[in-house]
């Protein structure tokens, strides 16, 4: 059960259609793809998503990592992460100097590591964390597109689908993100709507726009002002609005999900896999919260179907789960994942149950990701 190889492949996978949301326009998603090998030939697949940082310094830092896992037992994969964070960010110690942007790029490490364990001992990785508690993950209906129209057509059409909570990216301009609502609002019916401005907000900007936005029913309010304005800026805001507040880019470590949910100000905390380090560190952040009756709802950044099957696994173990998780794989023109289908049915996919993280990789859409990435314009 040892380790002979460690690999990372850089993919462009581009989006069906542009994606729109406070920070511009995105073609596509970068990753790093990678796998592991043990001596018996078994492969374990993860991911590292590069949306919060570019993805020459997370290739540079993944590559680093082969010499501490090579001939390692797939077994150890807690004292292995600390190996890799305290050898790239810490001083002989187990301290961390950057533990946001250690979470980012090494839990595609990982999650390739729990792949490999659990095809390893033919077991779901669920199972070898302690057994699941849901058998079905629940996620919004995410809202896509550039005008109004477009918006308000795709939230019918998700609304139709069956799923119950609904989703919009607002922070693109007072009277766009008011002229959206509405819109959405009326083609959605009385189903449950959330909005995130992904901090476009300043704390007036906040209070103006959701007073002005609550005529419109909205369940919860992501992320509105920046995470640097720290617990203090989201507690301040709560104190003046009546709608409740979720934390997003302010919770990444256990540290801040103490600090987060201990002061009161959020209802919710949004966050994945990419922000914790992976699997180990959501369940750590998750237990946190449910110290405080707060649930998670799952995070979603530019990724594939490699982090929504992750996500499945981890999520399915954990009390505290919101029921409007996000997926991003359908925004993919072609995922990563070839079996099973992860096609939300009625806003619902089902836990996958076969060995690892559960997955069948497509490896032609893996080929011409690579080319894609390989074209991209220097
Ligand atoms: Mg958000």
């Amino acid at each position: 059960m040892k380790i002979k190889d460690f690999r990372v492949t850089p993919l462009f996978c581009r989006f069906k259609q542009p994606y729109f949301w406070a920070q511009g326009r995105h073609d596509g998603a970068h990753i790093a793809l990678v796998h592991i090998e043990t001596e018996e030939g078994i492969l374990g697949l993860g991911e590292t998503p590069a949306t919060m940082m570019p993805i020459h310094p997370i290739l540079s830092f993944l590559n680093t990592v082969k010499p501490l896992l090579i001939g390692q037992s797939i077994c150890d994969i807690s004292h292995l992460i600390r190996e890799i964070y305290t050898r790239s960010f810490g001083i002989e110690t187990a301290s961390h100097s950057s533990p946001r942007i250690a979470n980012q790029i090494f839990a595609g490490v990982e999650l390739a590591l729990w792949d490999a364990l659990g095809k390893t001992v033919n077991l779901p990785v669920y199972d070898i964390l302690g057994g699941k508690i849901h058998k079905e993950i629940s996620y919004f209906g995410f809202i896509q597109g550039d005008t109004v129209d477009e918006l308000s057509s795709h939230a019918k059409e998700l609304s139709d689908d069956g799923f119950e909570v609904l989703y919009l990216k607002v922070g693109r301009g007072e009277d766009f993100d008011f002229q959206a609502t509405k819109a959405v609002r009326e083609s959605i019916g009385g189903k449950r709507l959330r909005v995130d401005p992904n901090e476009a907000w300043s704390s007036l900007q906040a209070e103006n726009m959701i007073r002005k936005l609550s005529q419109f029913d909205l369940e919860m309010v992501e992320q509105p002002i920046s995470a640097l304005s720290g617990v203090n800026g989201l507690k301040s805001l709560k104190t003046n609005c009546s709608i409740p507040l979720a934390a997003d880019q302010s919770v990444f470590t256990p540290e801040e999900a103490e600090t987060m949910c201990s002061s009161g100000a959020v209802n919710l905390v949004t966050v994945g896999l990419h922000e914790t380090g992976g699997i180990l560190g959501f369940k750590k952040v998750a237990s946190i919260a449910e110290v405080f009756g707060i649930d998670i709802c799952l995070h979603g950044v530019f990724e594939t179907g490699i982090t929504t099957c992750a996500s499945l696994q981890a999520a399915s173990t954990i009390p505290n789960l919101d029921d409007g998780n996000q997926i991003m794989f359908q925004l993919l023109e072609e995922d990563l994942v070839l079996k099973p289908d992860l096609r939300p049915n009625s806003g619902k996919i089902k836990v996958l149950t076969g060995p690892g993280l559960g997955f069948e990789l497509n490896e032609d859409a893996v080929k011409r990701a690579t080319d894609a990435y390989k074209n991209l314009p220097r």
